[in-house]
C-alpha cells in the first residue's frame, strides 16, 4: 500500500510517518529529510538548496522528483508513505508516472486538516532528537528532565533552522498557493481521505488506520 500524507508544515504528517513506520513496516519517503541530509553532507545539490530551504520556499520540482525517483526505482514491495511530497502539481503528475513505470499504484492520500495558529504554535515550539528524529513539544510533549530522548535514549536535540516565524510564514504561504491545489487534483481522482489533525497523536494515528484497514 502506498499513501500520501499531506498538509501543511506542522500539521503532524512526520509525526504520523514514523508511527506508520513502525506499526506497519511501512517505509517513510520524506523529501524535507532527504534535502536536509544533502544539505548537512555538504552536497553540491545541498548547498545549492540551502538557501531556498532556510527562506522557506520550495525548492525545484526537477530536484525533489530526482530524489524520490531514485528511491522508488526497482524498489520492492511498496509501502511507502510520501511525506512532504508531493507539493506541486508536476510532483503529483511525476510521481503517478514514476509509480505506475514501477508497476505500483496510489492508494490513498491522507489530507491531515489543522488550522493555521495551531500550526505556528506547534513549530516554533518544535524540537527533535538528533538521533532518531523524535518530535517533542516545548508545551505538550517537552524533553524529559533528564534530557534523554523518550524513543532512543539520545542526548542530542535540535531545532530546524527553518521553524522561525518569518519561515514559517512563506512555507505556509508555499502550502496554499502551490500544494493546496493537490486537495482538489486528489479528490477529483477520488483519493482523497481527510482527518481531523488537531487531536492528540493516538487519536489521529486511529482515524488513519481505520482508513488504511
Ligand atoms: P519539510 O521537512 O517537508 O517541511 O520540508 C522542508 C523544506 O524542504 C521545504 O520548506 C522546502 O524548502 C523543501 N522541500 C521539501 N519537500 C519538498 C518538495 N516536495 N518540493 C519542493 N520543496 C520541498
Amino acid at each position: 500500500m502506498n499513501i500520501i500524507l499531506l498538509g501543511p508544515p506542522g500539521a503532524g504528517k512526520g509525526t504520523q510517518a514514523r508511527r506508520l513506520v513502525e506499526e506497519r513496516d511501512m517505509v517513510q519517503l520524506s523529501t524535507g529529510d532527504m534535502l536536509r541530509e544533502a544539505k548537512d553532507s555538504g552536497t553540491d545539490m545541498g548547498k545549492r538548496v540551502a538557501d531556498v530551504m532556510a527562506r522557506g520556499e520550495l525548492v525545484t520540482d526537477e530536484i525533489v522528483i530526482g530524489l524520490i525517483r531514485e528511491k522508488l526505482e526497482g524498489a520492492k514491495g511498496g509501502g511507502f508513505i510520501f511525506d512532504g511530497f508531493p507539493r506541486t502539481l508536476a510532483q503529483a503528475d511525476a510521481l503517478g508516472e514514476l509509480l505506475s513505470e514501477e508497476g505500483q499504484s496510489l492508494d490513498a492520500v491522507i489530507e491531515m486538516r489543522v488550522d493555521d495558529d495551531t500550526l505556528v504554535s506547534r513549530i516554533t515550539a518544535r524540537s527533535t532528537c538528533g538521533n532518531c528524529g523524535e518530535v517533542y513539544n516545548d508545551q505538550t510533549k517537552p524533553i524529559p528532565a533528564d534530557g534523554r530522548c523518550t524513543s532512543c535514549g539520545g542526548t542530542e536535540f535540535k531545532r530546524r533552522a527553518d521553524d522561525n516565524e518569518d519561515s514559517l510564514r512563506t512555507r505556509l504561504m508555499a502550502y496554499y498557493k502551490q500544494t493546496s491545489p493537490l486537495i482538489g487534483y486528489y479528490h477529483a481522482k477520488g483519493q482523497l481521505r481527510a482527518v481531523d489533525g488537531l487531536g492528540e497523536i493516538d487519536d489521529v494515528a486511529a482515524e488513519i488506520a481505520a482508513i488504511l484497514d
